[in-house]
């Protein structure tokens, strides 16, 4: 018998002013990279990874456990290439609104075998918001378009009347390709920044605004400049994993550690951006620790993904004349 998956803990940021209350209650948002079947086990060669746990009837049952173990308001998930037989039939039973962008030419295609492209995935719950709108981009780079997507959606809060707009994007993977992706980033930022200050129906928000979480895999370390243009937009964005460092400034160690023939490699690459004016992070969910992800990294019999799941509960900051 296997020993049980190390328990990860909710954490309160350092100097957490606590905005949510029983009519603000938090939102919680889960951020993960679930790794395609498909790339697993065709493509990615995790040789320390044991073939079963590479298997998709093991692996969907680890994936939906963890899911339904912090069960998310949203959840925001890349390289999905099971969402019409298995995510989105599931969730749908469990109360979520589902949608799914593939991406234009999925590299699972190449694979023997493959269930379809891979793509993001979005899902909200449907007791909490109500959706507005769905956009479905595929990103472009100097007017270029390109083989990754984003969906962008403006929920309705059911219990606070607010309005949240909400992305999922994967950027381009590996190393030589960060021009591309900082231009795939401009382009996701231009076009959030158009559905956040256009003005929908009676709920209007402060300064016509809607605040804003953006979800992804941007293949990217936060050294790059993709990350810079995130971090630095007029959109005010704040990453929420800084949070948990000490001084609330720096990044986590890792969100992804796996082993290649070509070698060992371990990265920040994901991340759960957030409006920092509109919204605040109440808690975050832990990072495991290198010895609870164990010397043969990720993915595993307890990680069913070579990307640690992100999640964090949000709340809307009270509108300044509230406070008064
Ligand atoms: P990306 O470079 O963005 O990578 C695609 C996937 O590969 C990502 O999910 C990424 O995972 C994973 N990946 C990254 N590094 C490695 C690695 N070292 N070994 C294995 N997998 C890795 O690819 P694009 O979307 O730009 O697509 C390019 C690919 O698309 C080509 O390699 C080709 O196979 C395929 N293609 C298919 C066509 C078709 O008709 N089917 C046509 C054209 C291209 P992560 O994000 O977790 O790092
Ligand atoms: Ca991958």
């Amino acid at each position: 018998r296997r020993p049980a998956r190390p328990h990860r803990d909710l954490v309160h940021p350092r100097s957490t002013v606590r905005y949510s209350h029983k009519h603000n209650p938090n939102i919680r948002v889960m951020q993960w990279n679930i790794l395609a079947q498909a790339l697993g086990e065709g493509k990615d060669g995790f040789l320390r990874c044991p073939l079963e746990a590479l298997s998709w009837p093991v692996r969907k049952y680890l994936i939906l456990e963890e899911i339904l173990t912090h069960l998310p308001d949203i959840l925001c998930l890349q390289e999905v290439d099971h969402y019409y037989d298995t995510f989105q039939p599931i969730l749908a039973s469990l109360g979520y609104r589902g949608s799914f962008l593939a991406k234009p030419c999925s590299p699972c295609l190449d694979v023997d075998q493959n269930n379809g492209p891979d793509g993001c995935a979005l899902f909200s719950r449907r007791s909490r918001f109500t959706v507005l709108r769905t956009s479905g981009l595929r990103l472009s780079a100097m007017m270029l378009p390109t083989n990754q997507v984003a969906i962008v959606q403006t929920l309705a809060c059911r219990v606070t009347g607010r309005r949240l707009c909400v992305a999922v994007t994967h950027l381009k993977a590996r190393s030589g390709w960060e021009r591309l992706r900082s231009a795939q980033g401009a382009h996701l930022l231009q076009s959030l920044r158009a559905i956040t200050s256009r003005g929908h129906g009676p709920n209007q928000d402060p300064e016509g605004t809607i605040p804003l979480v953006v979800c992804g895999d941007f293949n990217a370390e936060p050294s790059e400049d993709v990350y810079r243009r995130f971090s630095s937009s007029p959109l005010g964005l704040n990453s929420a994993y800084k949070l948990l460092s000490s001084d609330g400034q720096v990044e986590p160690d890792y969100t992804t550690w796996k082993i290649r023939p070509s070698g060992e490699s371990r990265g920040t690459l994901d991340y759960i951006w957030y409006s920092h004016d509109a919204l605040s992070v109440e808690r975050l969910l832990d990072l495991p620790t290198e010895e609870q992800i164990g010397p043969d990294r990720l993915p595993s019999y307890h990680y069913p993904s070579d990307h640690l799941s992100l999640l964090c509960d949000i709340s809307f900051r009270e509108e300044p004349h509230r406070l008064m």
